[in-house]
């Protein structure tokens, strides 16, 4: 089959690689429709992540179930279904509360050995491991355009509200507005909120921004504590979603909450640290959630529904629409920050 293969660091390539097979009972092949670029697969592509030579990408994508292992129940050949990004194992104890994000098992498509050693889904055909688990059907009347990034950054943007508790009348800021950040908008106003606010340097993304229905706020040309604090008589916004994994957002984020307020930081951190008065954030009774991986499995059934909906709606993130064989192209785009999201055609 066709894919795009990991190459050195650097570069991607296209190759013609082994079609994936049925390995375990609950494996289903899926015959790729649309998959998509995302940021962690530019980590593997600039060396800060682990990957062999040869070794397929991705992990955002939707298709047709071509095959299905023996144990596999709930889906059947001709299914058109998306992919969840993290693989869970659907049985061992965080996976059974829902927690599929902290899975025994845990496993990523396209992500390397230290990701489970998955092939990934910027291919023709991909291997879904406990397919039941980690497939969801798509409803005949969304297209697959709309329901690729169930499996990844748009219901990540409903689970950030959502854990943030958005309400209605609430004050929200958003930092960060790109994928995750342009679904955490479009989701904090589904969720009722008053006013939203996107935090951003850069105005493709905050043109973006504007049209998830936030108020733009250029971090350049005002401080975003200062827009916040106008904004709510002084007190700062109730909810903040930190969608960038940056000191610079972190210490951002905790600046323009209220007293009493809410941050939930969704922007993915490794090494970094940062140096917090704990007597600060005690006093002004601050709640602090790290938000980790998206156990996307527990909450894509509410976003596949907001899709449904209309009110969360992928098809302004996507800048370019490229055959599959021209992926090299659209990681070059994304790499260079051209493109917002790139749409793959296998
Ligand atoms: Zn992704
Ligand atoms: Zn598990």
């Amino acid at each position: 089959m066709r894919a795009v293969v990991f190459d050195v660091v650097g570069k991607v390539r296209l190759a013609d690689v082994a079609d994936p097979t049925l390995e375990e009972p609950g494996d289903a092949i899926v015959r790729v429709t649309r998959t998509a670029i995302c940021g962690s697969d530019l980590h593997f592509v600039h060396g800060k992540a682990p990957i062999d030579p040869g070794d397929v990408l991705g992990h955002e994508a939707v298709g047709v179930v071509e095959a299905t292992g023996p144990d596999v129940a709930r889906f059947a050949v001709g299914d058109r279904v998306v992919v969840a990004f993290n693989i869970a194992c659907g049985a061992c104890w965080f996976c059974r509360r829902g927690e599929t994000q902290l899975c025994d098992d845990f496993r990523n498509l396209g992500a390397g050995a230290f990701g489970g050693g998955l092939q990934g889904a910027q291919a023709t055909h991909v291997r879904v491991p406990a397919a039941d688990v980690n497939l969801l059907r798509i409803p005949d009347t969304i297209d697959d355009e709309r329901a690729l990034f169930v499996g990844d950054v748009l219901t990540t943007g409903l689970y950030s509200a959502s854990l943030a508790a958005v309400g209605r009348s609430d004050t929200v800021a958003v930092i960060g507005c790109g994928p995750v950040g342009f679904f955490s908008i479009q989701a904090a106003r589904a969720l009722g909120a008053g006013s939203v606010f996107g935090i951003d340097l850069e105005p493709a993304r905050l043109e973006l921004a504007a049209i998830a229905g936030a108020v733009p706020v250029d971090a350049h040309a005002r401080h975003p504590q200062t827009a916040l604090a106008d904004a709510t008589d002084g007190r700062g916004a109730d909810v903040v979603i930190e969608a960038v994994g940056s000191p610079t957002a972190f210490e951002s984020a905790m600046g323009v909450v209220r007293r009493g307020g809410r941050v939930v930081v969704v922007g993915v951190y490794a090494g970094e640290s940062v140096e917090v008065q704990l007597g600060v954030y005690w006093a002004r009774a601050l709640t602090l959630r790290f938000a980790g991986i998206c156990p996307v499995h527990a909450w894509w059934d509410r976003a596949m529904a907001e899709v449904e909906a209309g009110r969360l709606d992928p098809t302004p993130l996507i800048s370019h629409r490229l055959p599959l064989d021209d992926a090299v192209a659209g990681y070059g785009l994304f790499d260079r920050r051209e493109a917002t999201k790139v749409v793959l055609i296998p």
